[in-house]
């Protein structure tokens, strides 16, 4: 983008044209004025600001169960599609008590701007169910995934909208999903229909290194911007919020690099140890039991304990907004990895870049998670398996270039790593609209 920058409207007045108001402690609309900030660092179109800054459909869905004791439960589940300029739109599923429509908007927005910084031919969406799938059985939790996937209907399709795993869903959960997609498709279109969903367990048309692909990218990540800032990773320690998927895959990784976990944080406890936690005995810990507390090779700690340890680097790997201003203020480290989605609050991250630590934005370091997505979804439409090498090799291609575009970005914008992330993923969307145009 060579056109100089023509801020015509800031954040807030493109926010309040659209019969809304500025509210900073609301997650969707400090990620769309960070949006809009990167937007305005380019100079893009004013119709491209506004198409981002709300998503093109938000479906909203009732799903009644029967449950194991013969009592039904409505369950309230959502759909958000951002933007597809790029391609189908893809997201994770999530399933969370606690989930609201405006965390599902962030999560799609966030989507498109992944897609489009890797350059993965794909738009941005998210989905979510509002319950705890640790409060039902394994029976309710299959018969609330089969219905959820019957409600959404046509509204997702292999070549529309592809769903995948987010938190408190894994493969189990996206292979009932294709299954029950797959019972409703025409008898010419099953085979297709398997691409419906990505993170599905090997068995049933999922990649090869899809599970560990966040923590994968991640690292990759790591691999290529640590030795700009003088860091050695083998010589690092690290703290981790969270230890799901993305937690306890990138520990692992991060354990057979000789980086030295030192204190763990889930929805059940803090952890902390001086020598190092082992990541492989811990996540064997949280197989058994579900959570990291009562890990017997560490001592327990409290929260505060556990932000101001003081590491290398620090991971949040769970929930939104857990980095707050407060938390900041405790955390010691030299550079934040955020490797859940949006888990630091624009005031925190302030702090922390005042204080000269280093943040690397989501939509760089867990786009692994959606890149081998891609992957699984090109093999089942090319009817390819690919090897994990195979699939890690071209990871890394993908997360080393994009790690490359945000540097540069950030060079020539004189920007932060989130503003130059947002701008190098928007750059190429405005590219797009620029040769197709906004029909009509
Ligand atoms: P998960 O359900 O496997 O794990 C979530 C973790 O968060 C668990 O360890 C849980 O204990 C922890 N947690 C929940 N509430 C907490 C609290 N109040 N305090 C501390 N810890 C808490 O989910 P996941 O798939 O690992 O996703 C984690 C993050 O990574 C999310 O932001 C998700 O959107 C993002 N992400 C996931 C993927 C993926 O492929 N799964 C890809 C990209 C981004």
């Amino acid at each position: 983008m060579d056109t100089p920058p023509t801020p015509d409207q800031s954040a807030d007045d493109i926010i309040s044209d659209l019969g809304a108001h500025f509210d900073e402690h609301n997650l969707y609309y400090q990620t769309v004025s960070s949006v809009l900030e990167a937007a305005d660092l380019l100079g893009v179109p004013h119709q491209l600001k506004l198409i981002l800054t709300q998503p093109k459909n938000e479906i909203m869905m009732h799903c009644p169960v029967k449950m194991d004791d013969g009592t039904w439960q409505l369950f309230k589940g959502y759909r958000v599609q951002h933007n597809n300029v790029l391609g189908p739109y893809k997201g994770g599923i999530r399933y969370h008590h606690n989930v609201k429509l405006d965390e599902v908007k962030t999560l799609a927005l966030l989507m498109t701007m992944k897609c489009a910084l890797a350059r993965l031919p794909f738009g941005g969406a998210k989905g979510a169910l509002k319950f705890d799938p640790r409060a039902v059985s394994p029976a309710e939790l299959e018969r609330v995934t089969r219905r959820l996937t019957a409600a959404l209907g046509s509204n997702i399709g292999p070549d529309y909208d592809i769903p995948a795993p987010d938190v408190g869903t894994n493969a189990q959960t996206m292979a009932w999903m294709a299954d029950t997609y797959i019972n409703f498709a025409e008898s010419s279109r099953k085979v297709a229909a398997s691409s419906i969903v990505t993170g599905k367990p090997l068995q049933f048309g999922g990649s090869a290194g899809r599970e560990k692909a966040t923590g994968q990218g991640l690292v990759y990540v790591l691999d290529a911007l640590l030795p700009g800032m003088n860091l050695d990773l083998p010589k690092l320690s690290y703290s981790l919020i969270g230890f799901g998927n993305v937690g306890s895959w990138t520990a692992r990784l991060l354990q057979a690099r000789g980086a030295k976990l030192r204190a763990v944080m889930d929805h059940t406890g803090a952890i902390f140890s001086s020598a190092g936690i082992n990541a492989t005995n811990l996540a064997e810990h949280v197989r058994k039991t579900g959570g990291i507390k009562d890990f017997a090779e560490a001592e327990a700690i409290d929260e505060g304990t556990f932000y101001s340890t003081p590491v290398d680097l620090f991971i949040p790997a769970a929930l939104e907004q857990m980095v707050d201003l407060d938390n900041a203020k405790k955390i010691q480290c030299k550079v934040l990895v955020e490797a859940a989605n949006a888990p630091t609050t624009p005031r925190a991250e302030k702090h922390l870049l005042s204080k000269g630590v280093e943040v690397l934005p989501a939509i760089l370091c867990n786009a692994g998670g959606v890149t081998v997505s891609y992957f699984e979804w090109k093999q089942n439409r090319q009817a390819e398996t690919w090897d994990e090498f195979l699939v890690d090799q071209r990871l890394q291609k993908v997360m080393q270039e994009s790690a490359e575009r945000v540097l540069q970005t950030a060079d020539r914008l004189q920007c932060s790593m989130r503003s130059a992330s947002y701008a190098a993923a928007i750059d190429h969307i405005n590219q797009v609209y620029s040769v197709r145009g906004v029909f009509p």
